[in-house]
């Protein structure tokens, strides 16, 4: 059985002792938290966190991968949770342990195979430091070795899930030992009878063409010596899941398959590649058309090689890798093979970010992207995949959302439809209700809760980031608006012809026409919106319309209509409460008419109505009966200074069941001070009771209302 110390010895060749034993005290951790538990093969827990390290450790991987490898299923299966892991082996082994949990939690589900490159994209967004994804892709290299005796409808799902995602994001990460094998192991999880045919198939194939094989691997092996070119020639498999999509994808038969032989030659540096190439030319006749050069111009996960075909002895074709130790490296290892140059390049290299080190080896594929001068598409393809700037999250159906990072609950309540955006009123992110403004992160699953009569808050455009959110919540608002100036335009003209003793609607449609022609309005919606908004006056409009209508008017025009206006407190964004004299339900109201801003209601005694001469524009007006908003009143209280005198005056307004907005004191002299108080309530009766309790109050030498 593979142990602590087994391990122990590998990391010898590459890492210092104590980080060694760093990586041998998580282990111990470990095995102490998950005691107990068991896999389904009935080992101890703990030789799979340890498996996952292994394979870390093949790959070269530094201590604290190898650490969060052994810590990767603590926080998710025992009762240890990421402050604990912190305390003990510090934020980065911490962050990363925590970065592998979030990406086990997520299930990929049914969607995954429609949704793949989402999902790819999304774990990679999740994924703020690159370790994260290789311990990860280890773990779930070790499970699938290991699928064992999962029932097959469960193995299934779980290779779907390994083929379209794990092994796509190993790809696109040039991790290709990781990928290989997993995608190998999902096929014969997916296929078991397929896979089993052709691993007994290539077995046989081999064994007839071993000789053939030996044959040419020394042939090429001697010429390179001859020339005193220094490379080692190596036989090269197929694995089984590329044979099977070839023979699927390119209907070719097995025989066809198998007649080519795959070499792979290794040397120093790229010089050597190239004269390597002209031996190998020189000894067999090149396939035209089937020389690729990948050093010059690499892969976009940053493979490279040189890639030929030859027509080898009996013309069997015969394909040739020939690439650097560093190129094999990449290719095998991908964004890993950087921990392993680095670490062996300088005796203890400075512990850099891994960010950092993902940037540095991007970096390097624009450096042979320069070289080889090819188009910006490559670059930014890379950046992006390994970068995302988007964020990714799940709707409720499982579908996958794409948006810029900083969005908000409302972006993505827009991005889903328009009208979702405009009747959502809450939503819940993985389950637990939060706030709209909240930000996103990839892998939230969201919820938006709507109601039929919910409409934008003209706040939301403090915090939305989406183009498409901003305009929507505009439009809408500009929209709420225009009718709300509709309905009070309709209702203000049709106070203003009661006089009359008519209303817009009695009015005879073609001298309505008349009056809108001469008044240059559009229709009636626009002419009621410009009286409802304060741009015309509705007693104007009113005698206008009057006086077309042959011998009415002027008789009874000189009273005015003893009907007030009615005002709930919610007719929304043109009615508005005048902060000077804040007017309570029960208060004498007055309207005013300003430009632009439609009706503003203020208490009939307000000083601040100076419009008195210009009687057109004030209004009487009239509370409504069953009014359900709280209305803010300022209140100035004189008080003898004591310690608790704010929570004394809180508690009173809360027993009252009303609110506080908003206090401020100033002392006036060593005894006294003022407070100012800005309160929410019902009306005129509340603010009363209130104002009762408060006198009652031993200290309290004054308390009146502001805004007379
Ligand atoms: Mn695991």
């Amino acid at each position: 059985m593979f142990t602590i110390d087994d391990l122990a010895d590998r990391l010898g060749g590459y890492l210092p002792a104590d980080e060694i034993q760093q990586v041998k005290r998580a282990f111990y951790y470990a095995e102490q938290s998950h005691d107990g538990q068991r896999r389904r093969s009935g080992e101890a827990y703990v030789t799979h966190p340890l498996a996952v390290a292994n394979i870390l450790a093949n790959m070269h991987m530094d201590h604290q991968s190898l650490m969060a490898a052994m810590l990767h299923d603590v926080i998710e299966d025992t009762s240890v949770d990421k402050p604990a892991v912190e305390s003990q082996f510090g934020e980065s082994v911490a962050e990363l342990v925590d970065g592998v949990s979030k990406l086990t939690q997520i299930t990929f589900e049914d969607k995954a195979v429609a949704q793949a490159e989402n999902f790819q994209k999304m774990v990679l967004a999740m994924s703020r430091d690159i370790r994260v994804i290789i311990v990860k892709l280890a773990d779930r290299l070790h499970n699938m070795r290991t699928l064992g005796a999962l029932r097959p409808d469960k193995k299934r799902r779980i290779a779907r899930e390994t083929l379209e995602i794990y092994a796509r994001v190993a790809g696109r990460l040039g991790i290709n030992t990781i990928r290989i094998e997993l995608e190998d192991l999902s096929f014969q999880a997916i296929h078991p009878m397929r896979a089993e045919r052709i691993k007994r198939a290539v077995v046989n194939a081999r064994g007839h063409r071993r000789s053939a094989m030996h044959q040419v691997q020394s042939t090429l092996q001697q010429s390179l010596e001859e020339d005193g070119l220094r490379g080692t020639a190596m036989g090269r498999q197929k694995h089984l899941l590329s044979i099977y999509r070839k023979m699927r994808d390119q209907r070719k038969s097995f025989a066809e398959l198998m007649d080519v032989f795959g070499f792979r030659i290794v040397t120093d540096d790229v010089a050597s590649c190239y004269r390597i190439l002209g031996v190998v030319h020189n000894l067999y006749k090149p396939v035209p058309g089937r020389f690729k050069d990948y050093i010059a111009i690499p892969k976009a996960n940053g493979y490279q090689s040189l890639h030929t075909t030859l027509f080898g002895p009996r013309g069997m074709p015969i394909e040739v890798q020939i690439r650097t130790r560093e190129m094999e490296a990449m290719a095998n290892n991908g964004i890993a093979a950087h921990w392993l140059y680095k670490a062996g390049q300088t005796d203890h290299p400075i512990a850099e970010g891994s960010r950092e080190r993902a940037r540095a080896w991007v970096k390097g594929l624009l450096e042979m992207q320069r070289h080889a001068g090819d188009s910006l598409e490559f670059i930014e393809h890379v950046k992006n995949d390994l970068f995302p700037d988007d964020i990714y999250v799940f709707t409720p159906k499982g579908d996958i959302m794409e948006l810029p990072q900083g969005a908000t609950v409302i972006d993505f309540a827009y991005s889903v439809h328009t009208d979702i955006g405009n009747s959502c009123i809450a939503c819940r992110i993985d389950r637990q209700l939060a706030p709209l403004s909240t930000r996103l992160e990839s892998g939230q699953a969201l919820d938006i809760i709507t109601a039929p009569a919910a409409r934008p808050n003209v706040a939301w455009l403090n915090f939305v980031i989406t183009a498409k959110a901003r305009s929507a919540i505009r439009h809408a608002l500009k929209h709420q608006q225009q009718q709300e100036a509709v309905q009070l335009g309709r209702r203000l003209l049709n106070k203003a012809l009661s006089v009359f003793e008519t209303s817009v609607e009695e009015l005879d449609d073609s001298l309505v026409e008349r009056a809108l022609e001469e008044l240059e309005f559009a229709d009636r919606n626009a002419l009621l919106e410009s009286i409802g908004l304060g741009r015309h006056m509705a007693y104007v409009v009113a005698r206008h319309l009057v006086d077309l209508i042959d011998g009415q008017g002027a008789a009874s025009s000189e009273s005015k209509s003893q009907q007030p206006v009615v005002i709930s407190g919610s007719e929304g964004m043109v009615t508005n409460f005048a902060r000077c004299c804040h007017p309570l339900p029960g208060d004498d109201v007055v309207g005013h008419l300003s430009a632009g801003k439609g009706l503003v209601v203020h208490r009939a005694e307000c000083r601040n109505l100076t419009d008195k001469n210009n009687p057109d524009k004030l209004f009487t007006l009239e509370w409504a009966d069953d009014i359900a908003e709280d209305f803010p009143v300022a209140l100035r209280i004189e008080i003898e200074s004591h310690r608790g005198l704010v929570a004394e005056l809180a508690g009173l307004v809360t027993d009252a069941d009303a609110n506080i907005e908003g206090i401020s004191i100033e002392e006036r002299d060593a005894r006294l001070s003022s407070v100012n108080l800005t309160l929410a309530v019902k009306g005129r009766v509340h603010l009363a009771r209130i104002i009762k309790r408060i006198r009652n109050l031993h200290s309290v030498e004054k308390i009146y209302r502001l805004g007379q």
